[in-house]
C-alpha cells in the first residue's frame, strides 16, 4: 500500500499555524488535521467532568476511558468524545487555559500520539501542531516551523476577539517534560511576523513542491 505523505506544520500559538495548514491542504488537496483541537477536546472534556487539570493521574485515567471516534468532514478530521465535535467549546478561555495542564501529561501524549497517528487512513495530512515533526511524524521530510514576534502574535489573538497570555502557554508548551514545544529536526523555520497568510502559504506550498516532483 502507497504511504500516507504527512506535511508538518509546527509552531507558537497564534503563529498562523491553523490559517497556512488549511491553505496548504486545499493546495495539494490533502485532509487537514488540527492536534491542537485534540488537546483542547480533552481539557474541555476533563473540564465537563469536573476533573482536575492539575492532578495528572486523574487526567491520564480521564484518557484511558474516554469514548472518542475519529470522522473526516469537508477535508477537517475532527475527533469526537461521546459522538460529539465540542467546536464553540474548545476555544474559550477556560478551555484555553486547561489545555497545557493536560497536553503535559506523558500518558496524554502517548494516546494522542496514536490516534493522530491513525489520521493517515484518510489519506495525505497536513497536520498541525507542537510535535508533530518532532515525535508524532518525526521521520517526515517535509516539517515546517511557524513563529511571529510575541506582539504580532497577541494583536492577532486580540483581533479574534481573544485575550490571552499566550508568553505562558508557550512557555508551558516549551518546558514540559514530554514531547516539547520545539524547532524539529530539518523542520523550515518561517518567521512570518510581517507576512500575510498567503505569503507564509506561497512559501510553504514552493519548499514542497520542490521535494514533490510529480506536483510541479
Ligand atoms: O494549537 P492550539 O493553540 O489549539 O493548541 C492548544 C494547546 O494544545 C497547546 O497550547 C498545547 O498545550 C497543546 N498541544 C500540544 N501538542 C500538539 C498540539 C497542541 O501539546 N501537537
Amino acid at each position: 500500500m502507497k504511504r500516507s505523505i504527512v506535511i508538518a506544520i509546527d509552531g507558537t500559538s497564534a503563529s498562523g499555524k491553523s490559517t497556512n495548514a488549511k491553505l496548504v491542504a486545499k493546495a495539494f488537496d490533502f485532509v487537514y488535521a488540527d492536534t491542537g483541537a485534540m488537546y483542547r477536546t480533552l481539557a474541555w472534556h476533563c473540564l465537563q467532568k469536573k476533573v482536575d487539570v492539575h492532578d495528572p493521574k486523574a487526567v491520564a485515567a480521564l484518557c484511558r476511558r474516554w469514548k472518542t471516534s475519529l470522522e473526516c468532514v469537508g477535508g477537517s478530521i475532527r475527533l469526537l468524545v461521546d459522538g460529539y465535535f465540542p467546536e464553540r467549546e474548545i476555544r474559550t478561555a477556560e478551555t484555553s487555559a486547561a489545555v497545557p495542564h493536560v497536553a503535559a501529561v506523558p500518558q496524554v501524549r502517548d494516546w494522542m500520539k496514536k490516534k493522530q497517528r491513525e489520521c493517515v487512513r484518510f489519506g495525505n495530512l497536513v497536520m498541525e501542531g507542537r510535535d508533530i515533526g518532532s515525535n508524532v511524524f518525526p521521520d517526515t521530510e517535509f516539517k515546517f516551523y511557524l513563529d511571529a514576534s510575541l506582539d504580532e502574535r497577541s494583536r492577532r489573538r486580540a483581533a479574534e476577539g481573544v485575550q490571552e497570555n499566550l508568553a505562558a502557554r508557550d512557555q508551558r508548551d516549551s518546558q514540559r517534560a514530554t514531547a516539547p514545544l520545539m524547532i524539529p529536526l530539518g523542520a523550515i523555520v518561517i518567521n512570518n511576523s510581517r507576512m500575510t497568510a498567503a505569503e507564509t502559504s506561497g512559501t510553504i506550498i514552493e519548499e514542497i513542491k520542490k521535494r514533490l516532483p510529480e506536483t510541479r
